[in-house]
């Protein structure tokens, strides 16, 4: 295992500053020491005990980018994306509830009523509450302006009727960002999961982040006060969960980054000790040929989330689809990768013994989830033209 003194080394890449390679090297150690060793359990039984998430909200993980007013880290994008991708080569499931609980935690700092703001970041930074994004439902996906979820005033109230589904973390969420159909469109509705008439059903049997609690949530005219309105009614997608969405594949970026670099740490690993042939394979050129591929696909997908992190940072309105590129080049080189770590590790690759097959599912699922690879390909071709139209 590595010293924090060799991460650092490890993580320095000449275009971080000292304090990213210093918060870079503290996360890793953290994901080496309390993550690397459970993360096939949470795997093999779908499940995150309480006690996990407990951690990382009394470390300070989950409310790291909430801002410091409301007892949050105050980081900048490129430290989370840092923390998303240690957490991601440790535990997609884990670096998923990183990016549901902050996407929500960031459009209450951003949208959010003063009211909202102090009654729920204080909680949210401190993993004292834990939340959720409701946008997809059974028959709604890639077009969230379609959602069917119904949400109506009655007096000082909102009723809520519908059915969420592939929640993560819905099934211990303690918060609910709901995206439902008001008069106005889609709007957004902030709901406790204790509230009656939510229920929720775990999920089992998914291809990665298998422990991501995921749930089918049920609204059965769920009741709350009309102040749980977010933003203004009909802004739901097009202003509240595309600023979800927007850090929601900011991160997932960065933890597909995480997923290469798991990849090439066993890689590298297998191919060093195993030998065939009279030879460590480390020898076949073959098989290099399949590490140095993980190897530059893990480089170009990490400059681009740096890319994305630093103009995130700069409020630079590029940071938006420079997200984009890297999360679809990110978790697209996190397949590969994936699928050419098993391919290294031959049928132990196959077998359950070694974590390569939990990085294939976690990485197939990055391809899915905060915008299919179909939908930023649609997205960055509009890109490409606008770019390049012109040029001779
Ligand atoms: C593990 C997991 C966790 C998730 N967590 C959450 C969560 O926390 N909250 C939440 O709200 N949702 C969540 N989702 C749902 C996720 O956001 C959706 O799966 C995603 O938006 C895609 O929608 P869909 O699966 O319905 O696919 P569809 O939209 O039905 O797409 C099916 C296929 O058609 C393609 N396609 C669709 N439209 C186009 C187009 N215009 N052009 C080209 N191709 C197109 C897609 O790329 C895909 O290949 C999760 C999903 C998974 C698998």
């Amino acid at each position: 295992m590595s010293t924090t003194l060799d991460r650092a080394r490890a993580v320095d890449d000449g275009l971080l500053g000292s304090a990213h390679v210093a918060a870079c090297a503290g996360f890793a150690e953290f994901v080496d020491r309390r993550v690397v060793p459970i993360a096939d359990d949470l795997h093999r039984s779908q499940y995150t005990p309480p006690q996990v998430i407990d951690e990382l909200g009394r470390r300070g993980l989950l409310g790291l980018p909430i801002p410091a007013e409301y007892g949050g880290g105050g980081c900048d994008a490129v430290t989370l994306g840092l923390l998303a991708a240690e957490l991601g080569r440790g535990c997609s499931s884990l670096r998923s509830l990183l990016t549901v609980h902050t996407m929500v935690a960031h459009v209450l700092a951003r949208w959010g009523s003063r009211a909202q703001r102090e009654t729920w970041l204080p909680r949210l930074a401190s993993g004292e509450c834990v939340a959720a994004l409701a946008l997809s439902e059974p028959e709604v996906g890639s077009d969230a302006t379609a959602v069917r979820t119904r949400v109506e005033r009655d007096g000082d109230e909102l009723v809520l009727h519908g059915h969420k589904k592939w929640i993560t973390y819905g099934h211990v969420a303690d918060l609910l960002l709901v995206v439902a159909r008001g008069p106005e469109g889609p709007t957004a509705v902030l709901v406790e999961r204790s509230r009656p008439g939510v229920r929720t059903r775990l999920i089992t049997g998914m291809i990665g982040i298998r422990a991501s609690m995921t749930a089918d949530v049920h609204l059965d005219g769920v009741r709350v006060p009309a102040d749980h309105l977010l933003g203004r009614p009909g802004l739901g997608t097009t202003q509240i969960a595309g600023t979800a969405l927007d850090l929601g594949r900011y991160t997932v970026a960065w933890g597909s980054v995480g997923i290469i670099a798991a990849c090439l740490g066993a890689s590298v690993a297998y191919a060093d000790t195993r030998e065939q042939f009279g030879a460590p394979i480390r020898e076949h050129q073959l098989v290099r040929r399949l590490i140095s591929d993980m190897y530059a696909d893990y480089h170009a997908s990490r400059l681009l989330c740096l890319d994305a992190g630093v103009r995130r940072d700069r409020r630079d309105p590029a940071a938006l689809p420079a997200a984009s590129l890297a999360k679809y080049t990110a978790s697209t080189a996190a397949v590969r990768a994936a699928s050419d770590a098993v391919q290294v590790h031959g049928a132990n690759g196959c077998g359950s013994e070694y974590p390569v097959q939990r990085y294939l599912g976690d990485a197939k699922v990055m391809e899915v989830i905060e915008g299919t690879t179909q939908l930023h390909q649609v997205g960055l071709a509009d890109h490409a033209f606008h770019e390049f139209g012109g040029f001779k």
